[in-house]
């Protein structure tokens, strides 16, 4: 007699005379299914490694608090970062080779920002001896206090600005990070254990001898020295920094910078230059840059942002001099160039031939990069490249002494400096408490398989329909020069569902129950705790369970 819809599972199926589970297919096996927790590609590209997947899982299930938690396992400041991220994880996104990537960095700004609005401060674990000082109160510093005082340790934070934050407060302008925004996020991830002192410099008013004398020290001052061209003519009035101009704008002072803006650089402090110049009422901003458009260090986004708001993109020029007129720059002669690569990782203009041009200029403004101050540092902690000398867990040749962050790093993003900072905390606990860092947690029943990462192979299509990827909002460009206002919109709640129920989940079980359904028998039964049980008498090793799975959770593997 068919069996009603809904109506419970029978255990075993019978025929006349027995069931099956007196019938034990369990011998027949030479494989058998394994649950796994896989890295989706999305992880292993985000540099701060978070578990993309799991709170995704979680946000579209409506439980915002639990996922804004899990990602600040990985990184205290999801509202920053999902607006700032430059989203790598996003390039790597199985679901890319189907319909288009999840929106991430979108996702992870409406997590955070529910965060802000209804989030608390993480309760630290029982205090710990040891006192740790952190050099800069960047996201580097930031994510090294925060995790530092959630173990339970003492943390003394140096900061030699008047306010914590680094360069997403005298960096990124407010149309793209609001200062409430930083605020709050700051707030929410320093603990009770962090005394903040600032107006503290390393070198100046904050002697070496200070800090080396606590239990461990985690340095993170970043790259504040601006680069120069070195060509003639750049000592002329009207040629500045972008970096020195933007945090002036921080600082709430309004540089006055005429009516003709070159700006020179391809990345974001270009574009931020660019787009801030707009905002001031600068009727001609030009930016020049040595790469083509698709390779500049600027995100697509930023690059079409500023296209939109009236900013002129000139590729494949370098400035070869300045023209002055009674000492004032009036124009920049450019020429045909490309970026050159040198093998020690430093970068040169390579000029072409061709004919030159002169950009006539009001004010000049330089975004080319910035370099490490090492000045008050002790030898021993000067390295290569002008970075401090630290390994990819911070550590520096004299440990205790750590550093993360621009600081000692190439790889110049937030999210790089905020991970370096996670994991330099992980290993000062490890120095101060004697053990060995920290192993992930693993889920019950489940074997974690971090070095497998999840392929776009392994993934069933038929559980997936097509569905185009969520846009983000922006407010129309015309208006949006005419102020500071954030110009990225968040996702609404529908859309954010909409656009997490897009996420194929990858590696993880999310107990759909294909497995228990698609088990001819009866081998898969559900855990109380969450999860499934394999029954080995009865798996004859079909695989069919490890086929149906929508996500590549289950695999098979050799009984031998
Ligand atoms: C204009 C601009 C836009 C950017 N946009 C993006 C973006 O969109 N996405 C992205 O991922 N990255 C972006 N970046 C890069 C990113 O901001 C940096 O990689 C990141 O802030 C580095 O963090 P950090 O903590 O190492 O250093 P910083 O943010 O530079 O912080 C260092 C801190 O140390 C303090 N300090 C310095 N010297 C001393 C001293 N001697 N004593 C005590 N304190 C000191 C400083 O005041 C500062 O607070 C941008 C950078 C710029 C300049
Ligand atoms: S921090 Fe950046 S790379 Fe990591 S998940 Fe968020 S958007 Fe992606
Ligand atoms: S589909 Fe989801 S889990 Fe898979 S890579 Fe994309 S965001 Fe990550």
């Amino acid at each position: 007699m068919p069996r009603e819809l809904g109506a419970p599972r029978p255990l075993g199926w019978s025929e006349p005379g027995r069931t099956t589970l007196e019938i034990k297919t369990g011998g027949w096996r030479t494989r058998r299914p394994m649950y796994v927790e896989a890295t989706a590609p999305c992880r292993a590209a985000c540099p701060a490694g978070e578990a993309v997947a799991r709170w995704i899982e979680l946000a579209r299930r409506g439980e915002l608090a639990a996922a804004w938690a899990l990602i600040r396992e990985a990184n205290p400041f999801p509202a920053i970062m999902g607006r700032v991220c430059a989203h790598p994880c996003e390039s790597a996104c199985n679901r890319r080779q189907h319909d288009g990537g999840v929106a991430i960095n979108a996702l992870e700004r409406f997590v955070g920002d529910w965060g802000l609005r209804h989030g608390a401060r993480a309760l630290p674990d029982l205090p710990r001896p040891g006192r740790v000082a952190v050099v800069g109160g960047g996201p580097a510093g930031l994510a090294c206090a925060h995790a530092l005082s959630r173990r339970g340790y003492r943390v003394r934070l140096y900061e030699a600005e008047a306010a914590l934050g680094g360069l997403l407060r005298y960096g990124i302008p407010e149309y793209r990070l609001p200062r409430a925004v930083l605020e709050r996020e700051i707030e929410l991830g320093i603990g009770p254990g962090v005394e903040v002192l600032t107006g503290q410099r390393l070198g100046a008013n904050l002697a070496w001898e200070t800090v080396a004398g606590h239990d461990a020290v985690f340095l993170a001052t970043g790259a504040s020295l601006p680069l120069g061209l070195g060509v003639p003519g750049e000592q002329a009035q009207g040629i500045g920094n972008g970096l020195g101009f933007l945090r002036d704008l921080a600082c709430g002072t309004r540089p006055t910078l005429g009516r003709r803006l070159v700006v020179v650089g391809g990345g974001s402090t270009a574009m931020d230059v660019a787009r801030s110049a707009r905002r001031l009422g600068v009727p001609s901003v030009s930016v020049v840059a040595l790469e083509g458009r698709e390779e500049m260090p600027a995100l697509p986004e930023e690059v079409s942002q500023a296209l939109a708001e009236g900013v002129e993109i000139r590729n494949g020029l370098g400035v070869a001099r300045f023209v002055e007129g009674g000492g004032r720059v009036t124009g920049a002669a450019v020429v045909p160039a490309q970026l050159e690569r040198g093998g020690d990782g430093t970068i040169r203009p390579l000029f072409r031939p061709g004919p030159s041009e002169v950009m006539a200029a009001d004010s000049v403004l330089l975004a080319i990069g910035q370099r490490t101050d090492l000045a008050a540092l002790p030898p021993p902690l000067r390295g290569a490249r002008g970075l401090i000398a630290a390994g990819k867990d911070g550590a520096t040749p004299t440990v205790p002494i750590f550093a993360g962050g621009d600081a000692a790093s190439a790889e110049r993003t937030v999210t790089h400096a905020v991970a370096a900072g996670m994991r330099a905390a992980r290993r000062i606990d490890a120095v101060l408490s004697g053990g060995a860092p920290a192993a992930p947690a693993a889920l019950p029943g489940v074997r974690a398989l971090p070095a497998h990462v999840v392929a776009f192979a392994e993934i069933n299509l038929d559980y997936f329909p097509r569905a185009l990827r969520a846009g983000r909002p922006e407010r129309p460009a015309p208006g949006r020069v005419g102020s500071f206002a954030e110009v990225v919109e968040g996702f609404s709640a529908v859309t954010a569902r909409e656009e997490g129920a897009r996420c194929f989940t990858c590696g993880h079980c999310v107990d759909c129950d294909n497995c228990l359904i698609y088990c001819p028998d009866m081998a898969v039964s559900r855990r109380d705790e969450g999860g499934y049980r394999l029954s080995t008498d009865h798996c004859k090793g079909c695989g069919l369970c490890a086929q149906e799975c929508p996500r590549g959770a289950l695999q098979m593997v050799s009984e031998r």
